[in-house]
């Protein structure tokens, strides 16, 4: 073989959370976000404001602090979450992983960045096909780190064929550098002859994203529980929620533990944690706040200023869950309701946006909101407006799952809307990120009300001027709606929480 002193080591990696209800996504989705092939990957991740996700950067930093090693960038495709894959582009970059891989071999070892909630067009598990090519062509011999969303759906596939399962442990996810690096640590323990064992346990529970919050909560406990029964011979213990609007047959909490050596140490921990959530599953439940009542509470805090202002979160329109980012229940309601002094963020609207640009600052014109419908949630909304700020959207994140990384939201405008003041973007985003704001000059602290169409990213961004008890989840129509029952399911396993009653689990 060659230099072991200084390790070979692959990158590549397909990440993208897919909403079956949701639009497919094309290769130019992914080229707008990140598609990089060979040492680009290598030198995006080392740079100060990659566009990628954090864990690749991650990972790269730290190998590089932890010894010599020789990194072979393969290919990287990472986007937005968005609706499922274009198949024809999923073949096109397994082949191109495919023949980087081959050429580049033989390889010490592999780090792929997975998501595990990919869909395509045809295949309701890219993930875990990308990982046993990885595997087909490596050997069986070759160490395989992989880290994941913890809204993966996990397959036996994507376990089976890798050596160390990694899922990021806090939602809103702000720990996706420190895995990255943690799948280098486990990459360099695996160079050094350890070769794990992994056991996985799935509960028939599909938990509305709005319960799974890591800060408190019964998933929490779960995720909370396994960090304390660590030991020395404990790898990793990842708790994935899944992600339920991809309906496939692999949904389902699902407890992964990587055990140094002992799989009998792994099975013994994995059964422990399904037994606590299996325990909570009464907690699965979503609780969300009317449309009337979020109006009735905006308006309190609008009147009396000696109230602390809320956040209301459109959990049923976020676009880091596939929602288009446009739906118009709220801006309708607050706007009729007169609310004063409100923000709203970010709206994806590229026609307006670009219609406010032409129109210019100070314009005062009807804005017409969704004259391209792209959802039956979609609804057209008309308005009076004034074009308050225009910008090309280009900006540096400065909070939360966004900061540090790069990011175009193309043409931008702040609209005036009644006492509502809408972020209009041109490239779909979550609004995660106090910037999106801020870049228009607007000022979040002197608002009384901020609508936020995300679930609960937003709250890693915007926790500098929102607590806990200052956001409110209102109950909308939408593609990402924690409301599971109002969906049309074909392939969640049944029966399962929260759909079905009576649904039974044994620990095998
Ligand atoms: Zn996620």
């Amino acid at each position: 073989m060659h230099d072991r002193s200084s390790p070979r080591v692959a990158l590549l990696g397909f990440s993208i959370e897919c909403n079956k209800f949701a639009p497919p996504a094309t290769k130019a989705h992914f080229l707008a976000r990140t598609y990089l092939e060979g040492d680009a990957i290598i030198s995006e991740a080392r740079s100060p404001n990659p566009t990628m996700l954090p864990e690749t950067p991650g990972f790269v930093a730290a190998m590089d602090a932890s010894g010599p090693w020789t990194p072979v960038g393969i290919a990287l495709a990472m986007t937005e979450p968005n609706g499922p894959v274009e198949h024809a582009f999923f073949v096109e970059l397994l082949d191109t992983i495919s023949r980087g891989l081959k050429a580049a071999s033989p390889v010490d070892a592999v780090y792929i960045c997975s998501h595990g909630a990919g869909l395509t067009t045809e295949e309701d598990d890219p993930d875990g096909v990308l990982a046993e090519m990885v595997r087909e062509i490596v050997g069986p011999d070759v160490p395989i780190a992989a880290t994941f969303d913890l809204h993966a759906n996990v397959s036996e596939r994507m376990v089976e064929s890798i050596d160390a399962f990694i899922g990021y442990r806090t939602n809103p996810h702000l720990d996706m550098r420190e895995r990255g690096a943690e799948a280098a640590a486990a990459i360099r323990e695996m160079l050094g002859g350890v070769k794990p064992q992994r056991a996985r346990i799935r509960l028939p529970i599909v938990p509305p994203t709005v319960t799974m919050l890591t800060a408190a909560g019964p998933y929490a406990e779960m995720i909370d529980f396994g960090q304390h029964r660590m030991t020395p011979e404990i790898m990793n213990v990842s708790v994935m929620g899944g992600f339920a609007f991809a309906d496939t047959a692999k949904n389902g909490l699902t407890v992964v533990v990587t055990a140094r050596r002992d799989r009998r140490a792994a099975e013994k921990l994995a059964l422990e944690i399904a037994e606590l959530g299996w325990a909570n599953r009464a907690r699965f439940y979503p609780r969300l706040t009317s449309l009337d009542e979020a109006v009735a509470r905006a308006l309190a805090v609008g009147r009396d200023p000696s109230m602390p202002a809320l956040a209301f979160a459109d959990v049923a329109d976020n676009p880091g869950g596939g929602g288009r980012g446009n739906t118009a229940f709220l801006l309708r309601a607050f706007h009729e309701a007169g609310l004063p002094n409100a923000l709203l963020g970010v709206f994806y609207d590229p026609d307006l946006a670009t219609e406010a640009h032409h129109r210019g600052v100070g314009a005062h014109f009807q804005a017409r909101f969704n004259r391209s419908e792209t959802t039956r949630f979609s609804e057209p909304y008309t308005a009076s407006a004034t074009v308050a700020a225009l910008t090309d959207g280009r900006c540096v994140g400065r909070r939360g799952i966004y900061a540090g990384l790069r990011l175009e939201l193309g043409p931008c405008a702040a609209l005036q809307v009644g006492g509502v003041t809408v972020v209009v973007i041109s490239h779909r985003v979550q609004c995660a990120d106090p910037i999106f704001f801020e870049m228009m000059g607007l000022d979040i602290g002197r608002a009384r009300s901020v609508v936020v169409k995300s679930r609960g990213h937003f709250r890693g961004g915007f926790d500098e001027f929102f607590g806990p008890e200052q956001i409110v989840e209102v109950d909308l129509p939408g593609l990402t709606s924690p409301m599971l029952n109002r969906f049309e399911w074909k392939r969640l396993p049944r029966p399962v929480i929260p759909l079905d009653d009576n649904v039974e689990w044994q620990a095998a």
